[in-house]
């Protein structure tokens, strides 16, 4: 490869948020412009030469991480330093109309082979759900994830928890509440994890400095890519801080990233990195990411994120198209 690569890069018509992040090049932010800085020296983060932008405002994304390990011969996973064959995954249920239901999808997933099971909880839908699904799959490695709808006064709520065995708790408390947050995890024997908090390496550092959460799930695409989701990785693995690697909708592509993210020694807990058909009928790439028996993903070997673009979905479902120089 030479010094400056020009690459075209079809850009889906996002919707929202989550389509940003799902986007198929996996662009997600600029800091994602590079992984695994100071593993690769040609890897600077865009982010360290101004304010950090918001999801999905990215040039860059992972989509040159990609080229460069592929320049250097190297599936992703070993380019950043991962070194497994297989990532352990679990599931994510969103919330069900009742109980019963939850129940019915949990068992579902649980019999597909997932061998830890997340479940959705909001007001009026947490203690009693989260009861029952532990009572259908004891023993089975249980969370739930709150995405910010309690406050401090529901602790009690959270505290009833401790007796369900759960992995732990995911961001009961608000995005902006990290205060709330390390008021709230004392008062726990479940450890309280932080996802929509850490959007960087500081908000991680700040989190843990205060006490308020004992896991990070780590998002590439919350955190601007690969670059900050390594950063953050590296210093929760020299804390002792155990990570985990959330999803967003990913495709293929994002997903491979996310794959190959979690190969790194930190992320001692199964990702929210499920297999293809979770979400897609029909995906854009030509690999697809199937369960093992183990309850794991295969790690591509290829070079880069070690997937193809299949040209025919990808043109379909392609509404604009952008080109991208990289230097
Ligand atoms: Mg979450």
């Amino acid at each position: 490869m030479g010094g400056v690569c020009g690459v075209t890069v079809p850009r889906l018509f996002l919707r929202n948020r989550e389509d940003c992040l799902a986007h198929p090049a996996g662009f997600h932010g600029p800091g994602s412009a590079v992984s695994a800085a100071g593993r690769h020296p040609r890897l600077r983060p865009t982010s360290e030469a101004g304010p950090r932008p918001s999801h999905g405002e990215g040039r860059h994304g992972n989509g040159p991480v990609d080229l460069y390990s592929r320049a250097a011969g190297q599936p992703l996973a070993r380019f950043m330093g991962g070194e497994r064959d297989r990532v352990p995954v679990g599931v994510s249920v969103g919330i069900q109309p009742s109980i019963e239901q939850m129940v019915q999808t949990v068992l579902a997933f649980r019999d597909q082979g997932y061998p830890r099971i997340k479940i959705k909880i909001m007001p009026g839908r947490d203690l009693e759900v989260a009861r029952a699904v532990r009572e259908a799959i004891p023993g089975v490695p249980l969370q739930v994830d709150a995405n910010s709808a309690y406050t401090l006064e529901s602790a009690l709520i959270f505290k009833q928890m401790d007796d369900l065995d759960l992995l732990l708790i995911e961001q009961p408390l608000g995005e902006d509440d990290l205060v709330d947050h390390s008021k709230l995890a004392p008062q726990l024997l479940t450890p309280l994890c932080l996802d929509e908090s850490i959007h960087s390496l500081d908000h991680a550092r700040w989190a843990l400095e205060l006490g308020a959460c004992r896991i990070i799930n780590i998002k590439p695409g919350r955190v601007s890519g690969l670059y900050e989701a390594s950063r953050i990785h590296d210093y929760c693995f020299e804390q002792v801080v155990p990570v985990w690697c959330g999803g967003m909708l990913e495709t293929g592509i994002g997903r491979a990233a996310n794959v190959a993210l979690a190969t790194l020694p930190g992320f001692t807990l199964p990702g929210d990195i499920s297999a293809s058909d979770r979400y897609y009928e029909e995906d854009v790439t030509n690999e697809a990411f199937v369960l093992n028996s183990d309850g794991t993903l295969s790690v591509p070997n290829g070079p880069g994120l070690g997937v193809t673009v299949k040209n025919s979905a990808l043109e379909r479902f392609t509404l604009n198209e952008e080109s991208f120089r990289v230097t």
